[in-house]
């Protein structure tokens, strides 16, 4: 579970043609990052995926499944957003569980998967504060708890991170790296910062102005990187 397979998508905005045509498959428990420069088309990619857009063109497939025309919520992916989408009038409990209590689940399988959560994220102690007692690295982990319980078969990432000063920045690249080896489930990571993209990365998919450039691992893009841009984006020494 967690395939994600683009098939010819495309994205319009009236006169303005964001995305031409993107073909890419992302296989079941990678961690793929969608990278490039600011306005070249990460997020709207991404908001295609989640289906927050509707594509102009072109097939989505989730574990071989069409999801072309499925709302968000059928296409058992998960979001994060950044820190500030908490609910600041509820516990860290509270919003871990809102997405299970929105699906109306029974109490003791909501105690369960908030306790499962919270010990992945290291929570656990925290439970009961409300987002304003944490720190900022804190109120990222519960962000992610909430996409968490939901037990999605990709999380979406947009920039998540990129509130956080830099020294929070390398510990939560860490963090987020350490949910994937625990979890292996697929991620989807949305940044323009080329480090994050480097150390995270099974797969970059360099993007600019709405066309994939280069797919590979990070060491596949430093040691051959297609062209100048990628090489200049990457930093390669070529
Ligand atoms: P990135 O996330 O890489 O910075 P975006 O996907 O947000 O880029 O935007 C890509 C391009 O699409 C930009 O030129 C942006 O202005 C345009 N765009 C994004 N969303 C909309 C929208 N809802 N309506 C019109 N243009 C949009
Ligand atoms: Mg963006």
């Amino acid at each position: 579970m967690g395939s994600i397979t683009l098939k010819n998508v495309s994205k319009v905005f009236g006169e303005a043609k964001v995305i031409p045509s993107i073909d890419l498959d992302i296989t079941d428990g990678e961690f793929v990052v969608f990278v490039g420069p600011s306005g070249c088309g990460k997020s709207t990619l991404l908001r295609l995926i989640a289906g927050l857009e509707d594509v102009s063109g072109g097939n989505i497939l989730i574990d071989g499944k069409d999801v072309t025309a499925a709302a968000p919520a059928e296409r058992g992916l998960a979001m994060v957003f950044q820190s500030y989408a908490l609910y600041p009038h509820m516990s860290v409990r509270n919003n871990i569980a809102f997405p299970l209590k929105m699906a109306k689940a029974d109490k003791a399988i909501i105690d369960k998967k908030v306790a499962d959560a919270a010990r992945v994220l290291n929570l656990t102690d925290y439970l009961e504060r409300r987002p304003s007692q944490l720190s900022g690295g804190q109120r990222q982990r519960v962000a992610i708890g909430r996409a968490i319980v939901r037990e999605p078969s990709a999380f979406l990432f947009d920039e998540p991170l990129s509130n956080l000063d830099a020294a929070l920045r390398g510990t939560m690249r860490l963090e987020i790296s350490d949910l994937h080896h625990q979890l292996k489930t697929t991620m989807v990571y949305v940044t323009h910062d080329q480090v994050e993209a480097m150390t995270m990365a099974d797969k970059i998919v360099v993007l600019n102005r709405g066309n994939i450039e280069q797919v590979g691992s990070p060491l596949d893009l430093y040691r051959t990187p297609r062209n100048l841009f990628v090489a200049g984006f990457i930093g390669s020494p070529r």
